[in-house]
């Protein structure tokens, strides 16, 4: 093992490999708020990766409803009681900017568990049962009471589920990786992504086994496993409709709740993704805990219990819905980007315009603006543009609907 900074839990952990980041890394912002949960990111994965045979099981993007669903099912429950231990508190107090933005948390990621517990592996993880696989909308819509017999106290509901939008994390630290004795598992220098080398691959499913997030899959027909690829040819900007540019996987493009925002996660703090994660805040990583340091961040539900979120997204849950609550002038300029294009946006830039609402919220003044936000792309020149307010678009009279 060696040491490498890990910035979610705000410390050094121990991991097989040596750090070593990319140039820049494939990331996306999820705004959990939005998801209606229609499934369209899942069936434009599924046609376009996983429609053969024997892959039928596979949902390389899946949506589940928390707290009941999940595919496989429970997959966090059981990883929790993997690393649970009595120092799996967050310290909070101290934090640094770059180094620790939520606090430090001082309990066992995966890869120490393993080490403390022994076992001969580089993380603790277990394979699924084939009945856990069999039923990807399990639990779906199903709601949990935490207060029976009171009201509803805004923002949080007595009774709540949400959506959670799930797919591989293309970690910096990742669990499959770390675990694949046939070392057939690939970080790209490039941008990050993770993929299985299909030849090399021997369906040993120690990936299917360490990665905490239950996303490499595998397929008895051929016997390899293969999890999600990032869409790796429309990253590179090899899809003909965007003439070269790097362009959002298949299932951000799809989503319909326009809830998604891909892009790469690096230096620049007008890169909107970068500007959501590190600078505002507002997007958080998955179980931070694990250890793996996920790729894909979300905007937490507001509605559901704290403590079950802080859980879930780490102690930084709480100053992300007070921001999400009442946005920011910049926080809402940015959020506008959200599905305006299929061309990853490099940069942004905000062209103030007349305040157009104002009102209170929760105590708070909020004004709105109708700025227009602008995004670049790699080559620095603009690929959309768009406003606060929406802009209305008047049918042309000869295309009304006709009984
Ligand atoms: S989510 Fe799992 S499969 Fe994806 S990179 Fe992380 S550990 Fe590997
Ligand atoms: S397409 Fe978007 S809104 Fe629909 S389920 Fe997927 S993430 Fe949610």
């Amino acid at each position: 093992m060696t040491l490498v900074h890990n910035w979610h839990i705000g410390r050094r952990m121990e991991y097989p490999y040596f750090e070593s980041r990319p140039k820049r890394q494939f990331a996306a912002v999820f705004n959990i708020n939005r998801c209606i949960a229609c499934q369209t990111c899942t069936m434009a994965c599924k046609s376009a990766w996983t429609y053969n045979k024997g892959q039928e099981f596979m949902w390389w993007n899946n949506v589940e409803t928390k707290p009941y669903g999940g595919y496989p099912q429970s997959w966090d429950v059981k990883t929790l009681k993997l690393i649970e231990s009595d120092e799996n508190t967050w310290y909070t107090d101290e934090k640094d900017e770059k180094l620790s933005p939520y606090g430090v948390y001082e309990g066992d990621t995966i890869f120490e568990a393993a080490s403390k517990k022994n076992i001969n592996q580089w993380a603790v993880g277990y394979i699924p049962e084939d009945k856990e696989w069999r039923a990807p909308n399990f639990g779906e819509d199903v709601a949990v009471s935490n207060k029976p017999d009171e009201f509803s106290s805004l923002p949080e509901h007595s009774r709540w589920f949400f959506y959670i939008q799930r797919l591989c994390n293309h970690c910096t630290y990742p669990g499959c990786l770390a675990a694949c004795p046939r070392k057939a598992i690939y970080k790209r220098k490039e941008d990050g992504i993770v993929l299985i080398d299909q030849k090399r691959c021997r369906g040993y499913r120690k990936c299917v086994e360490q990665c905490p997030y239950k996303k490499p899959m595998y397929r008895g027909l051929t016997r390899v496993s293969e999890k999600c690829i990032a869409c790796y040819p429309r990253v590179e900007g090899k899809d003909p409709l965007t003439q070269g540019r790097p362009m959002e996987t298949r299932c951000m493009a799809a989503c319909v709740g326009q809830i998604r925002l891909q892009g790469f996660l690096d230096d620049n703090p007008k890169n909107p993704v970068t500007w959501l994660i590190k600078q505002e805040k507002i997007a958080l990583p998955l179980y931070p805990q694990f250890g793996t340091e996920p790729n894909i961040y979300y905007i937490p539900p507001r509605w559901a219990p704290r403590s079950y979120l802080r859980q879930m997204f780490g102690p930084g849950v709480d100053e992300a819905i007070d921001k999400f609550m009442v946005p920011s002038r910049e926080l809402l300029a940015v959020m506008s980007l959200f599905r305006m294009t299929q061309s990853i946006v490099f940069e942004y830039k905000i062209e103030e315009g007349p305040k157009v609402f104002e009102t209170v919220i929760h105590g708070k003044k909020f004004e709105m603006f109708n700025d227009t936000v602008i995004g670049y792309g790699e080559d620095g020149k603009e690929i959309i543009r768009t406003t606060i307010e929406e802009p209305i678009h008047i049918r042309d009279p000869k295309h009304y609907n006709s009984i």
